[in-house]
């Protein structure tokens, strides 16, 4: 069984998608997909020595050989041409590695329509790097597990621009349109404390240059707002 983190990455990808599943460790998201018959082909990429044999092992004790290809390699260099991959996992990173992921290695990412990240922090490096490249987001889950909260955010490319807001890059376009929101609440009053006790260290210290203070005056201002027209 999943968790529930994973199982939401999961409810995302398409039936008869070809799947790279990016920093997969034990691939059990690939697996799990391949097992209920969703995919029709998935890459578990992995660039570290360790996490890349979790991930040999699992698809070779569950006999899918065939269907998940095990691959060591940085970021999307784990994917060619000739995979036709059409949808891109990318779970359980911070924001800015995901989205350094993704830049690095946007002419892999030619062919596909989907992706689907999940950040454990950070989560507005990813939605300005999908505004940048023209995938829309099209799907945004917020949810608390194991004393975490998890953000999980889909995206499709488009042709058409696409302009959010600060706001709506740092909370996320979609998740706005469903408040109030339990986790949402809990999530943004942890993260203003945290935002407003650095705002009162850097005043403190010396030498720290102003727009460094003002950025994260501007993000307080931000937060207190949004918690505000919750209630
Ligand atoms: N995706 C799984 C999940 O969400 O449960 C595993 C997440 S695990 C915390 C992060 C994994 O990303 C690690 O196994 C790490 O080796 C891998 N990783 C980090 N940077 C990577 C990169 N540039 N390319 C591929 N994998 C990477």
């Amino acid at each position: 069984n999943l968790s529930k983190r994973l199982q939401l990455v999961a409810d995302s990808v398409s039936r008869h998608a070809r799947l790279a599943d990016i920093g997969s460790d034990h691939a059990y998201l690939p697996v799990y997909l391949a097992q209920n018959h969703i995919i029709e082909f998935a890459i578990a990429g992995e660039v570290a020595q360790g996490p890349h044999q979790n991930a040999t092992n699992e698809i070779t004790k569950a006999g899918l050989e065939t269907v998940i290809s095990s691959r060591l390699g940085d970021g999307l260099a784990v994917i060619q041409a000739n995979d036709h991959i059409n949808t891109v996992t990318i779970a359980g990173m911070g924001g800015t590695l995901i989205a350094n992921i993704l830049e690095a290695g946007k002419e892999k990412l030619a062919g596909v329509s989907r992706l689907i990240l999940q950040p454990n922090v950070g989560e507005d490096r990813v939605r300005r790097w999908l505004m940048q490249h023209d995938y829309r987001i099209t799907g945004e889950q917020i949810l608390a597990e194991d004393r975490h909260i998890y953000e999980i955010i889909v995206a499709d490319r488009t042709s058409q621009p696409i302009s959010y807001t600060d706001a709506q890059l740092l909370f996320g376009p979609l998740l706005l349109e469903k408040l109030p929101n339990s986790v949402f609440t809990k999530k943004w009053q942890a993260e203003l404390q945290r935002v407003e006790k650095a705002i009162k260290q850097m005043k403190q210290a010396q030498q720290i240059p102003v727009e460094h203070i003002a950025e994260l005056q501007q993000k307080s201002k931000l937060i207190k707002k949004v918690l505000q027209n919750e209630n």
